[in-house]
């Protein structure tokens, strides 16, 4: 049983626009980031879905390149002082939440979340307010105001098992903000589900007809697909998980051509971990074409070495989090932490959605 609780709120989806840096200004750049990383005891922790020189840089200075709240475990369990998040909003402040005691930076401090801004706090409290008797989950894509008002916090890679966990106690679930992510684990779980209506501007534009017609093209390729999607992509998946989890995919199948339907920056990873094997983007565009980032998200794509030096120099300015929000935003976050350490997942990761 699931159901849509309001109107889709309008977001204003930023250009994707990426800087050209010529050759030996970026080599600069890259050797001035190296040795501020350093002086500043500073680690880079970015997504799948940042620039390739990012993520090259994460993983060439002791930093990471993973999932989001794998991001902030790396932070929280290094000596670090100062983590610098290449990523979007919710993990610069999930960071925090978790790090109290360290300095926060983002590259990009402007670069936000369309299911983010899509689920302003004092709406989602009034939802609240109205169906007081459901047990609230929020998915990590969230500002620290929606997370302090959940009782759970769960991410692609945890979601089902969470609901599940919650539908055998009998519970009644208010869902936010990802409409496909919740039809998806509505469908998977049969909890009663009340939705808020979000959605990802990048995964929403994967186009189910024009799938189709590319899988009748390629009858041998698999099919994969981050749950963010809408269900008539999701329904034609091999495949449906977190990042880290498509990933793991890539490198397991036998399949030598591999349709992804998720934010082409993760192709990267999955070229290297898939061993000559043929990573293809899923269809954006086509008859029914209304494609505005072309999978690739706009706010990750303000990411950029000119800022990521910017923020090293200044030091600021910095992710911060007020006392009282955190203190509850963390509560639903370390339930899911200890639930996944109960059962021994990995959260943020190697299992499905
Ligand atoms: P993951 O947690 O699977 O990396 O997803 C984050 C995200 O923003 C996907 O669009
Ligand atoms: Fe948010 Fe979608 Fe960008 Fe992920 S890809 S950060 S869900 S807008």
């Amino acid at each position: 049983m699931g159901q849509t609780a309001n109107q889709t709120l309008d977001i204003n989806v930023p250009k994707v626009r990426r800087e050209k840096i010529p050759e030996a200004e970026a080599s600069d750049l890259r050797a001035e980031i190296k040795d501020l990383l350093k002086r500043r005891k500073a680690l880079l922790v970015a997504h799948y879905y940042t620039d390739e020189e990012i993520q090259i840089l994460a993983e060439n200075t002791g930093g990471v390149v993973s999932d989001s709240l794998e991001m902030a475990r790396f932070g929280h369990r290094s000596e670090a002082k100062v983590l610098v998040v290449a990523g979007v909003r919710f993990m610069g402040e999930t960071a925090k939440i978790l790090n109290p005691e360290k300095t926060v930076l983002m590259p990009e401090i402007e670069a936000n979340c369309s299911l983010d801004l899509g689920c302003p706090p004092d709406k989602f409290q009034a939802l609240c307010n109205e169906h007081s008797d459901r047990t609230v989950v929020v998915y990590a894509n969230t500002s620290v105001a929606v997370k302090a008002k959940a009782d759970w916090m769960v991410t692609s890679g945890s979601a089902v098992d969470v609901i599940s966990y919650l539908r055998d106690k009998g519970e009644k679930i208010l869902w936010a903000p990802d409409k496909y992510l919740g039809d998806y684990v509505q469908k998977k779980t049969g909890a009663d589900m009340l939705m808020w209506n979000g959605s990802c501007v990048v995964h929403e534009e994967f186009k189910a007809r024009e799938l189709q017609n590319m899988r009748r093209l390629k009858p041998h390729a698999a099919v994969i697909a981050h749950p963010e999607s809408p269900a008539g992509v999701l329904c034609q998946a091999d495949y449906v998980g977190s990042t880290t989890g498509l990933i793991d995919f890539v490198k397991r199948t036998e399949a030598e051509e591999i349709i992804v339907a998720t934010d082409k920056g993760i192709f990267r990873k999955m070229e290297l971990v898939g061993a000559g094997k043929k990573i293809i983007a899923a269809p954006t565009a086509g008859e029914s074409a209304t494609c505005r980032s072309c999978a690739e998200c706009p706010w990750m794509a303000m990411n950029s070495l000119i800022g990521l030096r910017n923020i090293l120099r200044n030091l600021e300015p910095q992710i911060t989090v007020s006392k009282d929000l955190a203190e509850s935003a963390l509560l639903p976050i370390s339930r899911l932490l200890d639930f996944a350490e109960s059962r021994r997942q990995v959260v943020f990761g190697n299992n499905d959605a």
